[in-house]
């Protein structure tokens, strides 16, 4: 089995349509896919569509974002209803500030020298709801302001940088509540990029399986692969099924290419064995 449960597209900040994604998936062996874009759920039915005309299984899904304890977290929902009408309105309200905070974004970057950022990272974003530090990245990368992503963050984007804009993201109650109503299964995505204490990871983990969550990203694109096996360590202990994603957005960025993953360390439960 190719599994790939976390994917970006157009519809957030991912480079390629829904279509072409799928069809790289495809391409690249993927077996059961599932497109995650961030607090929207406007790409899955041309997902679902092109996925099951190229004979690949279909999981609806969307990561969420979430503040907790003052940071953001991000949960995926996999399986959902993308008809769901409470998760469809949820969503746009988590969407709703993100247009004042890239005008606050640019604002930063004017005070550190960097003109004209709002103007130059919109065309980057294909949906005007859903602007994102992602989409600024490359414009700071096309401007030569910096070689890459992982520099734009370390610079200036990241959650300690210069032009960082704190928000307030659902509530991780909520999200997986939305999740779980909307018929899917809650999946904490990426732990190891939470700059969370031990005893913060720890309360996550407790809150989150206490409010029914389900699963944890064990193998991701997100990852270094030496934190594969500490999150393998955390599914056992929770009782988490694990879970695997590329967190695909783009042919020349991230560590690993949609459908390019290596195999969950032994001893798991895999989400999908729900699915397949
Ligand atoms: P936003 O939802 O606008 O806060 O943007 C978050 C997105 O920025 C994430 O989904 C990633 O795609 C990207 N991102 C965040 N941190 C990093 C990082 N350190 N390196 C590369 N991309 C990042
Ligand atoms: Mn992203
Ligand atoms: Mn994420
Ligand atoms: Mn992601």
């Amino acid at each position: 089995m190719n599994v790939d449960l976390h994917c970006h597209s157009t519809v957030s900040d991912g480079v390629l349509t829904p279509d072409q994604v799928a069809q790289r998936a495809h391409e690249h062996g993927v077996n059961l896919w599932a497109l995650t874009d961030h607090d929207e759920l406007a790409g899955l039915a041309l997902a679902q569509q092109t996925a099951t005309d190229l004979g690949m299984q279909f999981i609806p899904g969307v990561e969420i974002s979430v503040t907790w304890l003052n940071k953001t977290v991000h949960i995926v929902g996999l399986g959902i209803d993308y008809h769901n009408p409470q998760l469809i309105q949820s969503l746009a309200h988590v969407r709703s500030g993100r247009a004042q905070r890239a005008h606050k974004i640019a604002a930063a970057l004017a005070d550190l020298g960097i003109e004209g950022a709002f103007e130059g990272a919109i065309p980057f974003a294909s949906n005007p709801e859903l602007v994102s530090r992602t989409h600024f990245a490359r414009f700071l990368i096309q401007q030569g302001h910096c070689a890459s992503m992982k520099e734009v963050f370390a610079t200036y984007l990241g959650d300690t940088g210069p032009a960082y804009i704190p928000m307030q993201w659902a509530s991780l109650e909520n999200a997986v509540r939305w999740i779980h109503e909307a018929g899917g299964v809650a999946v904490i995505a990426h732990p190891g990029r939470y700059d969370y204490t031990t005893l913060q990871f720890d309360l996550l983990f407790d809150t989150f399986k206490a409010l029914g969550g389900q699963g944890i990203e064990v193998v991701t694109g997100s990852h270094a692969p030496a934190q594969y096996l500490e999150y393998a360590q955390v599914a056992k202990r929770y009782g988490f099924e694990a879970s695997c994603g590329s967190d695909f957005h783009g042919p020349k960025e991230g560590r690993i290419d949609v459908g390019c993953l290596p195999p969950l360390p032994t001893g798991l439960h895999p989400i999908w064995q729900r699915w397949i």
